[in-house]
């Protein structure tokens, strides 16, 4: 597998506080993360890049090839742990970016096993065939009302508190977060995005698109995609194909 990523402005706002990272770690594991940043001044896009790069160093740092899965959870865990407490105390610093967190979503794939972690609404999806999966569920205030029978999926697309997210990394001192465990094959692609996509485009153009093309061109697409329809936010895709 290879991993190709892009994040753009879009077509309203005037600044990206979008954010990724991706590597390879020892023994051919990838790794990619996507954080979708928030809070006024330019905070946003600190915390957001703060958190893309800190889980990055961590995991680049501490990484060990035919690590159990166990520790691989602990290891993305205190990854995650490093990006809340580098985004804290940055705004605890500095009155201007108070209150500034972002998103994060982030997988590892060691062969055919993935495991996702991710806090708040920036999602994972995984396409076998021409099935697309969300993995993770978001954290956010319409999620929690599907959960309860209050709101269809259908009718959370237009919610207008679609953007309140429930839980997010850098606003406390701790945060929790979510794992998935799922298989890859050659055949799998991946996607890893904010909400600036996935508000734009519906699961049956984004399975297309993620289908067209060679890989190398599908973030460029997506992202072209989701102008196209109005590019109301920052958006980023970044695909395992
Ligand atoms: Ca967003």
């Amino acid at each position: 597998m290879e991993i190709y990523g892009l994040t753009d402005v879009g077509s309203v706002r005037s600044e990206n506080q979008d954010a990724f990272a991706t590597g390879r770690l020892a023994d051919d594991v990838l790794y990619a993360v996507v954080c979708d940043g928030m809070g006024g001044a330019s905070g946003g896009g600190i915390a957001s890049r703060l958190a893309a790069d800190l889980f990055a160093e961590r995991m680049e740092k501490q990484y060990r090839p035919g690590m159990p899965e166990a520790s691989l959870f602990h290891l993305m865990e205190s990854a995650v742990d490093a990006a809340n407490v580098g985004i804290f105390d940055k705004a605890a610093e500095n009155p201007d970016l108070a209150g500034m967190g972002t998103t994060l979503v982030a997988v590892v794939i060691d062969r055919e096993n993935a495991v996702a972690v991710h806090v708040g609404d920036s999602r994972l999806y995984r396409l076998e065939k021409d099935t697309l999966k969300q993995i993770t569920t978001d954290h956010s205030v319409v999620q929690e009302m599907i959960d309860r029978g209050q709101l269809t999926e259908a009718q959370a697309r237009s919610h207008p508190r679609k953007h309140f997210i429930t839980r997010a990394i850098g606003v406390e001192g701790t945060v929790r977060c979510e794992f998935d465990t799922f298989t890859v094959s050659p055949d799998t692609r991946l996607l890893l995005c904010t909400d600036g996509l996935t508000n734009m485009l519906s699961d049956d153009e984004i399975v297309s698109l993620l289908q067209n093309g060679s890989p190398e061109t599908v973030p460029g697409a997506l992202i072209d995609a989701a102008n196209t329809a109005g590019g109301e936010d920052n958006i980023t895709a970044v695909i395992f194909a």
